[in-house]
């Protein structure tokens, strides 16, 4: 009687989709199988947070899409930014970054560092004189948001990294709210980029993972921080962000005409004080983000409601269509509200001076009909 098959034998079949594997840990037969597999001498894999087949599976798909030679993926997007920082500086060595930084990795900058000797100067990136003077002082990192979060404000890349590069610095880009869709900052001269894969890439609110990426020799020491720092990724999230990954050039394109749409109507509707769109003509970046973005202006725009928090409170009650839920890059139109969520714990000064006041409301705009947004949002209004 012939054996029967074992179930995981799938002869010449391959499936379509890529298999889950969802396992900690793997079997080896013998010692030199592991040291040949430690060593690079064969593929592999031995214990999850080191490296697993669903990690490596989509951080293969981010690098050719951000056109870099090594992608490495990580349990959220703030584990992306630790992961960079901390495999490029020492005690003692110093950061400069921008001035509009979403609130937790202006914390971890400007707070965590410092407890390891590692000092941050934050600028405004969209002076260049004034980054130019701040790595003249030597420092290891320049640190940037393509889109800063929340007000959107465009910085030039290639600008800076030839500043960084100048000052023997490396430039690291978050570039979450622009996708690669919309800019790849590996192109213009950045180091390293990195991006929340928890928003637009994987595009549906069900995974919390960040990516980061480059051309350089950095993927040895970041993976060895990934490690060694507890950093890494589920296989499920991973899983999961590979299917979102497949749609993420339709679902950018069809929130961005959304979101375009919906900044020109929002302008025109009473009781809003200013609309933050860099795709209208007012916006101060409007010139160079025609420049950057390839000729899209993203999914993300703020509007202002007079009436600050009150206002925002009676719009989020009368418009639960659009739910208030502080993050982004959902498949539908979701809103947030800055000052309360992302920069709640940046201090009401730093606030004041990023201009996000307690009527700022932040939309991710989604891939839905435009009207049926439109009519929620006048509902709130
Ligand atoms: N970078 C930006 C621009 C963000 O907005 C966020 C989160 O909102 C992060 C990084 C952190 O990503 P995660 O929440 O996946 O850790």
């Amino acid at each position: 009687m012939p054996e029967p098959s074992k179930p995981d034998d799938l002869g010449r079949s391959v499936p379509l989709v890529p298999p889950l594997y969802q396992s900690s840990v793997y079997t080896l037969p013998d010692l030199d199988a592991l040291d040949q597999i430690v060593t690079a001498e064969s593929p592999g894999f031995i214990y999850a947070r080191d490296g697993h087949p669903n990690a490596r599976h989509l951080a293969a798909e981010l690098a050719a899409l951000e056109s870099a030679t090594w992608a490495i993926v990580c349990g959220s997007g703030m584990a992306s930014i630790t992961a960079a920082v901390l495999a490029l500086v020492q005690q003692g060595e110093r950061v400069v970054a921008s001035n509009r930084l979403y609130g937790r990795t202006t914390q971890f900058l400007g707070q965590e560092l410092t407890r390891f000797g590692v000092q941050t100067t934050f600028v405004d990136t969209n002076d260049l004189d004034q980054v130019r003077k701040a790595v003249a002082t030597p420092a290891k990192i320049l640190f940037v948001e393509t889109l800063s979060n929340p007000l959107l404000r465009v910085v030039d890349l290639e600008a800076l990294a030839g500043i960084s590069q100048e000052a023997g610095c490396l430039l690291i880009v978050d570039n979450t709210f622009a996708t690669p869709v919309l800019t790849r900052p590996l192109d213009l001269g950045a180091g390293i980029v990195l991006e929340s894969l928890t928003k637009m890439i994987g595009g549906h609110s069900d995974v919390t993972l960040g990516m980061l990426c480059g051309r350089g020799d950095w993927h040895a020491q970041v993976s060895q921080v990934v490690s060694i720092w507890g950093l890494a990724s589920n296989p499920f999230d991973c899983w999961l962000a590979s299917r979102g990954l497949a749609t993420l050039g339709l679902r950018m394109r069809a929130a961005c005409a959304n979101a375009a749409g919906l900044a020109d109507w929002l302008a025109q509707q009473r009781g809003i004080a200013r609309v933050v769109y860099p795709g209208r003509p007012d916006h101060p970046d409007h010139e160079l983000a025609g420049k950057l973005l390839g000729g899209l202006y993203g999914n993300m725009l703020c509007f202002e409601l007079e009436g600050g928090r009150d206002a925002v409170n009676r719009f989020l009650r009368r418009a639960p269509g659009i739910p208030f839920s502080p993050s982004l890059g959902h498949t539908t139109t979701t809103c947030s509200h800055p000052g309360a969520t992302s920069h709640r714990y940046v201090s009401p000064a730093e606030r004041k001076r990023q201009g996000i006041s307690d009527g700022l409301i932040r939309l991710s705009v989604g891939v839905e009909e435009l009207a049926g947004i439109q009519e929620e949002i006048g509902r709130g209004l």
